[in-house]
């Protein structure tokens, strides 16, 4: 028998965030009447989308291509001229992000999901610009002032304008414009399936929500859109899936992404898909809250300085090569590696030389606690008290690199330190070898002051989802492999894209490149399906 509904949409969207105001939003324009429910209250909006830089990958043809859509920092369209002539951007084709995410994700992310990712991504960006969004350059996260030039790297060069606060600011004016209905402090509890349609996996006909303790149904001739994030932020989800020791990993965004999405979807036999056992996880500050992100500081407690300098656990110890690849490519798995050093934190390391070179808004005073020192034995007594329990080994590791890239200037002098590329400057010569080799930006700790952080691992995202239909994002069922009619999802819980690793930036372009498609192929489908009701 046909529940009863309080209330009727063409398409509800699950989760307040990137994803799904991406969806709820391209619904609307398609003239669905869309509903958005968030578990969150309003003031506590944006899910990780507003704890993000607002940084998205995407392909475009350089500078020229840009142009159009850029803004000045105070919001002003364009670039001053003397500007643009200072500034080296080379193209991100197609191939560089398909290379990039075969590289970084070990050849075993989607074939179908990854293309259409591509494909769609500076599409996505375009939508975002003609409904009033607005970019800028990445100065100061993607680029190095070299030689009075402004070098790019990393193939993501833009973010949105006042990053992932304005971004959610931006999202939610607009789906009001368009007439979303949005449901705050509302969570999604299961999704209505009609046992009756004759189909083996029955069609997701509506939703039940809570609202204020009383439960709700919503009925969706369309669909569902599920964008309700992974399960970072249950620390029992993480133990289970990513392993012994996840639990204690601190949550950087939302902490109401606790797994919802993949919990009402296997309740309906979807199939699941991706990475169980990875996420994205990164250097963030001892300091920080554990189960969620602070609102005000959001991103700035991420710890991205390291390829400038060295990590060395609290015996001492070095545990990764700092310099294995540009921080885009590398700072979503030395969380991990973090997590593995006993007491689960580890310390940052820079000398005079190295510290000019590091962000204000992650290393600033206020920002972060800068231990500081004039000589290498006294950096190491002052972190004594953050943990540090062998200090010789701490200046022993430090001297004994200093040695190994000495060795390797005197061997090659005329090769130039730039931290806009992989430079190839290592600890690696002929006449020293590092079992754990720096391989790139190798510059010697020696030159007081010194200065250390202390980090701890800080979980993004889990990669583990559902298996979507790439062309529709439609989830396919665990019975049939079929595409299970009125259920999508999207976001972080669209599973297959990311292993092991995640090119930066890809998270928030695949939320608005499948966020549009599943918005636009559910609301084809209840104006199919309401039309087909008014000609009975
Ligand atoms: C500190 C930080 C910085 C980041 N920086 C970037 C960046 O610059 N670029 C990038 O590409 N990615 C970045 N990311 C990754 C980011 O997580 C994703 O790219 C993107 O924001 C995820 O969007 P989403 O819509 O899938 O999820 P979210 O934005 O998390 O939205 C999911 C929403 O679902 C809600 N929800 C959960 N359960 C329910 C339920 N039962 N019912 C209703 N609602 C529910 C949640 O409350 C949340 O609001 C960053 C993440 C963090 C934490």
């Amino acid at each position: 028998m046909m529940p009863i509904f309080d209330d009727t949409f063409d398409v509800i969207v699950v989760g307040g965030g990137n994803a799904g105001f991406s969806a709820a939003t391209t619904a609307a324009q398609c003239g669905a009447k869309v509903a958005l429910v968030e578990k969150a209250p309003e003031s506590e909006n944006g899910g990780n989308t507003f704890y993000t830089a607002g940084a998205y990958r995407y392909c475009f043809d350089g500078l020229q291509d840009l142009l159009p859509i850029l803004s000045k920092d105070d919001g002003t369209q364009g670039l001053p001229q003397d500007l643009i002539e200072k500034i080296d951007i080379t193209p991100y084709t197609k191939d560089d992000f398909h290379a990039d995410i075969k590289r970084i994700c070990k050849n075993r992310s989607d074939p179908e999901l990854a293309r259409v990712l591509v494909d769609g991504s500076r599409a996505a960006i375009q939508w975002i610009a003609d409904n009033g969004g607005k970019w800028h350059l990445s100065f100061h996260r993607q680029a190095y002032e070299v030689d009075g030039r402004y070098k790019f790297w990393g193939g993501m060069v833009t973010a949105f304008l006042g990053g992932g606060k304005a971004l959610v600011e931006w999202h939610i004016d607009l789906a009001k414009r368009n007439g979303v209905q949005i449901f705050w402090g509302t969570p999604a509890t299961s999704l209505i399936v009609d046992d009756e349609s004759g189909n083996n996996t029955g069609n997701v006909i509506g939703l039940e929500v809570d609202q204020q303790g009383l439960r709700r149904r919503f009925r969706a001739h369309g669909g569902v859109i599920l964008a309700c994030g992974g399960f970072q932020a249950s620390p029992a989800l993480r133990a289970q899936y990513l392993g012994p020791g996840w639990d204690l990993a601190h949550v950087r965004g939302c902490k109401y992404s606790t797994g919802d999405g993949h919990r009402m979807a296997g309740k309906v036999n979807a199939q699941v898909a991706g990475n169980y056992s990875g996420c994205h996880s990164v250097c963030w500050d001892a300091d920080s809250p554990a189960n969620g992100g602070n609102r005000q500081m959001t991103n700035q407690y991420t710890k991205s300085g390291y390829p400038l300098g060295l990590m060395l656990n609290i015996d001492g110890i070095r545990f990764v090569d700092e310099g294995v690849d540009l921080r885009n490519y590398t700072y979503a798995i030395f969380g991990r590696e973090v997590l593995k050093q006993p007491a689960s934190t580890a310390f940052q390391v820079w000398d005079s030389a190295g510290s000019q070179w590091l962000r204000k808004e992650e290393y600033a005073d206020n920002v972060t606690a800068n231990t500081r020192a004039e000589t290498l034995e006294e950096l190491a007594d002052k972190l004594a008290s953050r943990g540090l329990r062998n200090k010789q080994q701490f200046v022993d590791t430090i001297r004994e690199y200093n040695r190994a890239v000495h060795c390797f200037r005197d061997e090659y002098p005329y090769k130039r330190w730039d931290p806009s590329r992989k430079d190839g400057i290592s600890t690696q010569s002929s006449k020293t070898r590092l079992a754990l080799p720096k391989s790139n930006w190798a510059l010697p700790i020696e030159q007081g002051p010194f200065s250390a952080v202390e980090i701890t691992c800080g979980v993004t995202f889990t990669f583990g989802g559902l298996q979507v239909d790439p062309g529709t994002a439609c989830v396919v069922s665990d019975i049939n492999r079929r595409p299970i009619d009125g259920l999508y999802a999207v976001g972080e819980l669209l599973g297959g894209l990311y292993y092991s690793n995640y090119p930066g930036g890809s998270g928030l372009t695949a939320g608005t490149v499948f966020g549009r498609i599943a918005g636009e192929h559910a609301a084809g489908i209840a104006r199919t399906k309401t039309s087909n009701m008014n000609h009975r």
